[in-house]
């Protein structure tokens, strides 16, 4: 921690080697903002100077504190004071009992960041994001290194956030090699890299490289593995003298790979066909709410409920308009033609590879 109580219980940040120093000379005791026990000065060449418990202490308050989280405060603060903001470490808001890593303040504006580098809770981070909004501050999640992946999983998943420009992003900070990076237009089929710092450059395409012959393989394995929510959809195909094996083709493209549905979401988009085959004419808004209920808010606090149902359905529909099957006039939806459904997996996966579909 870079931050503890003088013996007047002013508030010390610590912020350089030679404070350090000056600060042990002074040979003032230095307490713990949270337990008030007394701290120790760690001053190494490896890590900036900061504050530590001794051992053994029992204080709730991020400790022991990991080398990269250390690191990349340090360097988040050596960034944003660069770009003009007043920077606080450790900042305590009462009224909610958290401890933000960050505290930026511009005239009119407080911001928050967090830089995770443990494991968080979705329900831990719904807390604290809302502890943060009662109190009218904007928080950034910054994800540390267990975070970095070549594409976006779950783990990251419950990070996203959404904005109408950049649409769904998450920010990776690399303390070590001093580099902050953003995914940024995140779907199932690749997303923007963008460099943000120290050097920021353009974004740059990464494609997800799935075939639609490995997503239709994913239908088999489902069944195979008897699972629970595949079976269920099952059942209702065989209701309507379907097979979910031969489901069609367009349920595989396009997929957002939004974080928080509560079934893989082409095994949604077909419960969405099964739901909507026989009406004549329907709203893009029961379209749309439709889809909430597939929803968990519990695992995607930033995003939401309502986002990450309007991210799956508005690409749900853009593919089903995109490839004719689907009309839109106004708020309606009318279907032109039935997305073709085959006997069994493998006439469909032959369609597929003679690209007949
Ligand atoms: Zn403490």
């Amino acid at each position: 921690m870079f931050v503890a109580l003088d013996a007047r219980d002013e508030r010390i940040q610590i912020e350089t080697h030679e404070q350090a120093v000056r600060l042990r000379t002074a040979g003032t005791p230095y307490r713990c903002p949270a337990c008030r026990e007394e701290l120790i000065i760690r001053n190494g060449r490896v890590l900036p100077a900061h504050f530590a418990h001794r051992s053994g202490s029992d204080c709730v308050v991020g400790e022991p504190e990991s080398r990269d989280h250390l690191l990349g405060k340090h360097l988040l603060a050596e960034w944003a004071r660069a770009a003009g903001w007043q920077v606080d470490f450790e900042v305590y808001f009462s009224g909610i009992k958290q401890r933000a890593d960050l505290v930026l303040r511009r005239p009119g504006t407080v911001h928050a960041l967090e830089f995770q580098c443990a494991p968080l809770s979705g329900q831990r981070l719904a807390e604290r994001t809302a502890g943060y909004a009662q109190v009218g501050v904007t928080v950034q999640w910054l994800l540390g290194p267990r975070y970095f992946a070549d594409h976006p999983t779950a783990v990251q998943g419950k990070f996203e956030t959404w904005g109408p420009e950049r649409g769904r992003e998450l920010r990776f900070v690399d303390p070590r090699r001093r580099r902050m990076w953003a995914w940024w237009g995140i779907t199932g089929t690749g997303m923007q890299v963008e460099e943000l710092a120290p050097y920021p450059r353009p974004a740059v395409w990464r494609p997800r490289g799935v075939s639609l012959a490995q997503e239709a393989s994913r239908v088999v394995q489902a069944l195979a593995y008897r699972d629970k929510a595949a079976v269920a959809v099952q059942s209702m195909c065989y209701e309507r003298g379907v097979n979910l094996g031969g489901c069609p083709v367009v349920v595989h493209r396009c997929l957002t790979a939004v974080a928080g549905l509560t079934d893989k979401e082409w095994l949604v988009r077909v419960r969405w066909l099964l739901r909507f085959w026989r009406e004549r004419v329907w709203s893009v808004t029961a379209s749309k709410q439709w889809w909430c209920d597939y929803v968990e808010p519990a695992r995607v606090p930033l995003l939401g409920q309502r986002s990450v149902a309007e991210v799956a359905a508005t690409a749900w529909l853009d593919v089903l308009i995109g490839e004719g099957y689907l009309v839109r006039e106004g708020n309606t939806l009318r279907w032109i033609r039935w997305p073709r459904w085959y006997a069994d997996v493998d006439r469909k996966l032959g369609a597929i590879n003679r690209g007949e579909y």
